[in-house]
């Protein structure tokens, strides 16, 4: 069989392909239409809030997707990744008994007709066997190019968990109404850290390569198959041009290689275009390109769709009969809801909303004490206490016995939902009275597990040191300086209940945002006790903390735990199960650790809505309020 193509050979691998040559004068308006990051936020319903319909969520944006595609005559919907975990109505589907129906992200994407997806690095929080069997009931294609069940020799010979491209071949309309068979290729990417940060329940079964030496294995194979242009779904930031080999955030240098026509990236929750991600020579966030190609990150949750419209006109050579003439993308931001979905949508949905509506109102016992995370960062926390109390109990009754038995037994936890990009009410804020499942997703975000390690006294002090990361160095006397230092995200900050400590501002940070030791002879933490005694450096301890946490910190070197338990059980179950046990938790937080005095020093901090009930938690401060902010902060000053 001969290649009848006037535009070129066609290349030999992937089988002949013939296709009439298109019009001279034809030209294709392709729209991609884009989510990202959705975390399971389908129904708009605020589990946390109990309120319906006030969050946004992918029935929102439902109608502005159908909107989007009605415009135009060649529309393809792609999602990019981080779909199956962020909501109570994520952990429902992942623990409660659904006698086998499709998850309801998946029956989503089926009822909106998504054209492909990629895998972000939350598909893999609940195991391989959940996504697994999630994806089984998707009517679209799954790629993935970088995420491997086996390493071959080189990317290309890997064993691919998901396929790493797809062609879809659709039939468009040109501008002229001529219909023709365009052949799009799809290709994923996802960050190599997954191997990291769910190492322990991932082990060896999965490995992530590289995004940029996947993409130079795959793109020219997938180019091969014959396809008139290529979309790199890139769970992936935007990152520079040039990055160090694993890097996490890609979607620039991605947006580089000649074979990709149009990026959508994700995974940094931000938008693009728009101004929070800053020009440079690359990126263009006024006109939405990375090196010169167009691209979208569309915010997360549902906060925008991302839209990229193609002009396509025929080409001269080369092996695709189509090139991309000009382009334009931009974002649409969720409209006010109506409370409606689109009926396809809100029918599909309908009963996993009511189930996990009902499971989510399942009361497990009750709460002596509100629980929040407005103060985490700053003084003690009752719902902090709460969690780390639950982990230290559970390693207790699990090491009975055992040669560690006899030592003692520290647990760390840290505020996930703090502010920051999930905005003024991504706060914990649990009254107190009845707690409900949907108190334990409140409490506690992710679905981690739970990993127990030995530690030195030194080691302990360093790992409050990398939570200390999260404040920039105050000078004495400073009149309201932020504390906060906002590249550092407000989950990293663990306390270590049960420890007396300081944390002296007037020292540089020791270690960096990453976990590096940035300034070898700086110490915040100071006093560091137990029970009303210095701890010394060669005490042994051991702290309880989540897998998460303990890979992440572990390959920085300066911090090498040694595990002592890691039975697979998620820190949710644990915390679910204690409270069932005890029925009634919760007290006041205590004043185990502060920042040390800096007489005449002022701070300006941040906290979400609803957080003036609970001025109490940082009395010692002597906080202000500076009222509220444009985008629902509180603002306050304290007293150092
Ligand atoms: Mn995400
Ligand atoms: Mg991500």
């Amino acid at each position: 069989m001969t290649a009848s193509l006037t535009t070129g050979p066609l290349p030999l691998s992937g089988g002949p392909v013939t296709l009439p040559a298109p019009h001279a004068a034809a030209q294709i308006n392709l729209r991609l239409i884009a989510t990202t990051d959705l975390h399971a936020c389908l129904t708009g319903q605020d589990f946390h809030a109990n309120s319906a319909a006030s969050g946004f969520g992918l029935y929102r944006i439902a109608r502005q997707i159908a909107a989007a595609r009605a415009e135009v005559a060649n529309a393809l919907l792609f999602d990019n990744g981080d779909f199956l975990q962020g909501t109570a109505l994520a952990d429902y589907a992942a623990t409660a008994r659904r006698r086998g129906r499709p998850h309801p992200v998946v029956t989503a994407f089926n009822a909106l007709r998504y054209d492909a997806i990629t895998l972000g690095n939350h598909e893999f929080n609940y195991g391989l066997p959940f996504l697994r069997a999630s994806l089984a009931s998707a009517r679209f294609p799954v790629v993935s190019a970088n995420i491997a069940t086996r390493l071959g020799k080189s990317p290309a010979r890997d064993t691919t968990l998901v396929p790493p491209f797809t062609v879809l071949t659709r039939s468009v309309t040109d501008t002229e109404g001529r219909t023709h068979r365009l052949r799009i290729g799809v290709i994923g990417f996802a960050p190599p850290q997954i191997e990291v940060w769910d190492r322990d329940h991932l082990a060896s079964h999965i490995r992530v390569r590289d995004i940029l030496a996947s993409a130079r294995a795959w793109l020219p194979r997938l180019k091969a198959r014959g396809v008139d242009l290529i979309v790199a779904l890139a769970h992936s930031g935007i990152g520079p041009v040039d990055v160090p080999f694993g890097a996490e955030n890609a979607a620039t240098a991605l947006a580089a290689m000649p074979e990709i026509d149009a990026v959508i990236a994700g995974h940094s929750h931000l938008a693009f275009p728009g101004p929070q991600i800053a020009a440079t020579p690359d990126i263009d966030p006024l006109n939405g390109t990375l090196c010169g190609k167009p691209a979208v990150m569309p915010g997360h949750s549902g906060s925008h769709i991302g839209l990229i419209d193609l002009t396509l006109t025929p080409a001269r050579c080369g092996p695709s009969r189509w090139l991309v003439r000009s382009a334009a993308a931009r974002l649409e931001p969720a409209t006010a809801s109506d409370g409606r979905a689109t009926t396809d949508f809100g029918r599909a949905l309908a009963p996993d909303h009511r189930a996990a509506l009902a499971w989510s109102r399942r009361v497990i016992g009750a709460a002596a004490v509100p629980l929040h995370t407005h103060f985490a960062t700053l003084a003690p926390s009752a719902a902090m206490t709460l969690i780390a109390e639950a982990k230290a109990a559970y390693v207790r009754r699990a090491l009975a016995g055992t040669e560690w038995a006899g030592l003692p037994i520290l647990a760390g936890a840290a505020p996930f939902r703090a502010g920051g990009r999930g905005g003024a009410h991504n706060f914990t804020n649990i009254p107190a009275g009845p707690l409900r499942m949907r108190s334990i997703s409140d409490l506690y975000l992710f679905p981690n597990k739970l990993v127990t390690l030995l530690m030195t006294g030194a080691e302990m002090s360093d790992w409050l040191e990398q939570s200390a990361a999260l404040f920039r160095r105050i000078v004495p006397g400073a009149v309201d300086a932020p504390l906060q230092d906002c590249t550092v995200p407000g989950f990293t900050f663990e306390t270590v209940t049960g420890l007396g400590f300081a944390i002296d501002l007037s020292q540089p940070a020791r270690f960096d945002a990453q976990g590096a030791l940035a300034n070898p002879s700086a110490h915040r933490i100071v006093g560091l006790s137990r029970e009303g005694r210095l701890i010394r450096p060669d005490d042994r301890f051991l702290l309880v903390t989540n897998n998460h946490r303990a890979a992440a910190q572990a390959p920085v070197g300066a911090v090498s735990p040694r595990c002592v338990l890691a039975d697979g059980i998620s820190v949710q179950t644990v915390l679910c199960d204690h409270i069932r046990a005890a029925g009634r938790v919760g007290a006041p937080p205590g004043h185990s650790w502060r920042f040390l005095p800096m007489p005449g020093t002022t701070v300006t901090v941040t906290a979400g809505h609803g957080s003036a009930a609970h001025l109490a938690d940082i009395a010692a401060y002597r906080p202000q309020p500076l009222g509220p902010c444009a985008n629902g902060f509180s603002h306050y000053r304290l007293h150092l």
